[in-house]
């Protein structure tokens, strides 16, 4: 296990805020994620499992967290092929992005809606990333993950998800996902890779995303009432304040647009949520996940 004392958030996450957690502990191998619990007692703070920091908003100052990282490496892997289903496993610490063309390249469907989200594949399944009406969550034929001081693995059917969140069996909500098996079918390589073209214009023309920022802020309150439209309704589309903005291009993407700061973040996000559920009585709920 590797270690960095003092690890800045900014640093380490698309929206760059953030302060400092106490440590970041690298695990180089799956049985490092048995060093974990002693190294926390002696550090003190709790553990936030880390992946890409693409969906984290984290407030400033000495944060009482330890940071842990599952970086073990490698490619993803076709594991079984039955005729009908291929089944792909890929670690955690693996770049979504790289997960989708590995599918790509040899003809594998099923995640396409997925493209242009960034982010590792253990984010993705901890937060049952979705978008073209695309979710992780009914892809995963199996995860393994820690749970306390056990490694489990569990099949895709005993798994919970909702929107932007997924619990393992018994309703275990803090786990650290080590991987994640995919369940996918062959189509024509050439179909695969129009769809997620097609996909990656469509979300690049509609959301800022090269920007710093850390995807949509809100979850959509109901199917046919999105957060971005009621930001926008209520005025906040291009409202900026403090170095933080919420894109012009889409309302539901709050950009730091360079000097921004995570306190201006949560000021503009609180003057938002207010006058969202004054004008609509629409209480708007964070998407990103706020460390704090
Ligand atoms: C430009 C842009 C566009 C985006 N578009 C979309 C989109 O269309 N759809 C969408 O769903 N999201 C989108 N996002 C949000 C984000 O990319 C996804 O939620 C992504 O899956 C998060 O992955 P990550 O590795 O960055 O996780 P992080 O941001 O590091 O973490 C997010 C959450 O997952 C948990 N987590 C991370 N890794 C693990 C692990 N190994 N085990 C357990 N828990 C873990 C963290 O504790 C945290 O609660 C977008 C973000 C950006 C910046």
């Amino acid at each position: 296990m590797r270690e960095t004392a003092s690890p800045v958030l900014a640093e380490r996450t698309s929206i760059r805020l953030g302060g400092k957690a106490i440590a970041e502990l690298y695990l180089e191998s799956e049985n490092d994620v048995f060093l974990l619990a002693e190294r926390r007692k002696q550090l003190g703070g709790r553990l936030f499992f880390l992946g890409a920091g693409t969906n984290i908003l984290a407030a400033e100052g000495d944060l009482p967290v330890i940071l842990v990282r599952y970086a073990v490496a490698g490619e993803p892997e076709i594991v079984a092929d039955d005729g009908r289903t291929v089944y792909v496993r890929a670690g955690a610490a693996v770049p979504l992005p790289r997960l989708l063309r590995f599918c790509a390249a040899r003809g594998l469907s099923g995640l396409e809606g997925l493209v242009g989200i960034p982010g590792s594949v253990g984010g993705a399944v901890a937060m049952n990333a979705g978008s073209f009406g695309c979710e992780v969550g009914p892809h995963l034929a199996s995860v393994r993950y820690l749970d306390g001081s056990h490694i489990r693995d569990a099949a895709g059917a005993r798994l919970s998800f909702g929107y932007r969140h997924m619990r393992m069996p018994d309703g275990v909500a803090d786990y650290l996902v080590l991987s994640g098996t995919f369940s996918l079918t062959r189509k024509a390589k050439d179909d695969i890779s129009l769809l997620m073209r097609h996909n990656f214009f469509e979300k690049k023309s509609k959301q800022p995303v090269t920007a710093w920022s850390a995807g949509c802020v809100y979850k959509n309150p109901a199917p046919d009432r999105s957060a971005g439209k009621l930001l926008d309704a209520a005025g906040f589309r291009g409202k900026s304040l403090g170095g933080m903005m919420f894109s012009p291009l889409h309302a539901n993407f709050l950009v730091n647009t360079g000097k921004g700061s995570a306190a201006a973040a949560f000021d503009l996000m609180r003057m938002a949520e207010e006058e969202v559920k004054r004008r609509f009585a629409i209480t708007l709920e964070p998407e990103v996940r706020i460390l704090s």
